[in-house]
């Protein structure tokens, strides 16, 4: 079995009905699709709810777009000096080297960027400027591959790529934000693992899961080769109405990562990005959401909740709100949400 990357494989497969085809097809024609084995093997074919397909296969509301929806929601184009580099915070850079993924999700924040009609990859002279700015700026700490997905490199040519980082003493660390060990988990081999150590930096790698089916045994394998390997993990995931819009899943994801040795990190709000109004909901139900996370799993299981501010002014952190007032003095609300004076009345 091979990636799934046209209507009429969708079809093939099962994952679409014939009449959908020509609906699917004029979205193939503006975002990319590919649905890696692994993900293909997990969608449950008889739930028409399945969260998974929810996430890989077209749906023909993509062509539906809302007014406040943008092509860079982010506004990575705003804060890139070079083709390759987005610098939005001072210590730390995103190298984009790639804009091609394993999977492409229908959700996708940066999905006009992506994809074999995106921005492609980046050649070597503009790899070199890349490399160049970020000898240049000794402030930069930390370098994040993103893209597109990094992983979908060669482990010689990512070996590659952190040779260069080796050389440059001001970054101490590497950052990868990926989709690879989940799924496609057996491209986490030997040569892989011994590529991201070239660096001999310090490196994180960031998975990106939404729904804990994605932790297969296989894509946990895969974590835990990486993790005995000296790889701290992290995990990123993108709230998403339909997928792990309800605590008891999106307490099942969290647990599955740290049961993985993977820390929970991000819980995105999900962008403004075309065609994605059927994922989104509100801030106050994504905050009644993490509100509910407290009390219900450990602090290992925490992850901060953010949101991406449109326009290109980076993220910030969507806190349940537990500070409040009452007669003047200031209260804290505890996980079932009862109040208390904070400092406590004299007793
Ligand atoms: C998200 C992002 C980062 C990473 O932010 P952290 O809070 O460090 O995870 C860095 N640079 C840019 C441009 C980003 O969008
Ligand atoms: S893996 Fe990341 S960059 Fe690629 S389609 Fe999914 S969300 Fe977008």
């Amino acid at each position: 079995m091979s990636t799934l990357r046209t209507p009429a494989e969708l079809e093939e497969a099962g994952l679409i009905a014939s009449g959908e085809v020509p609906g699917i097809a004029r979205v193939a024609e503006r975002y990319a699709i590919a649905i890696s084995p692994a993900m293909a093997d997990l969608i449950d074919k008889a739930d028409p709810d399945d969260p998974i397909a929810r996430q890989f296969v077209p749906d023909a509301a993509e062509l539906a777009t809302t007014p406040e929806e943008r092509e860079d929601p982010i506004g990575d184009l705003a804060h890139s000096p070079v083709e390759g580099i987005v610098h939005r915070y001072p210590d730390r850079v995103l190298l984009k080297a790639v804009h091609i993924c394993p999977v492409y999700c229908r959700f996708c924040f940066r999905r006009e960027m992506v994809g074999p009609q995106g921005l492609g990859t980046l050649a070597p002279e503009a790899l070199d400027r890349a490399f160049a700015y970020i000898a240049g700026h000794p402030e930069v700490w930390e370098v994040i591959l993103t893209g597109g997905d990094p992983m979908v490199l060669s482990a010689r040519r990512l070996s590659a790529l952190m040779q260069r980082l080796s050389a440059i003493g001001h970054v101490k660390i590497v950052r990868l934000h990926t989709r690879v060990p989940v799924v496609e988990p057996e491209r986490i081999d030997e040569a892989l693992i011994a590529a991201l150590k070239t660096s001999g930096k310090t490196v994180y790698v960031a998975v990106h899961a939404n729904h804990p089916r994605e932790l297969t045994p296989a894509a946990r394998a895969a974590c835990g080769r990486l993790v005995d390997a000296g790889i701290v993990m992290l995990s990123q995931s993108v709230l998403l109405k339909g997928v792990n819009d309800d605590p008891d899943t999106l307490a099942a994801l969290m647990r599955a990562f740290v049961e993985t040795r993977i820390k929970p990190y991000y819980l995105h709000h999900p962008d403004l990005a075309p065609g994605t109004a059927h994922f989104r909901l509100s801030l106050d139900e994504g905050r009644a959401l993490v509100a509910g996370l407290r009390g219900r799993i450990s602090g290992l299981c925490q992850p901060t909740y953010v949101l991406d501010i449109p326009g290109g002014y980076g993220k910030a952190a969507i806190a349940p709100d537990t500070v409040g007032e009452e007669d003047g003095s200031q209260t804290i609300a505890d996980f079932r949400g009862r109040r208390h004076l904070y400092p406590p009345a004299e007793s």
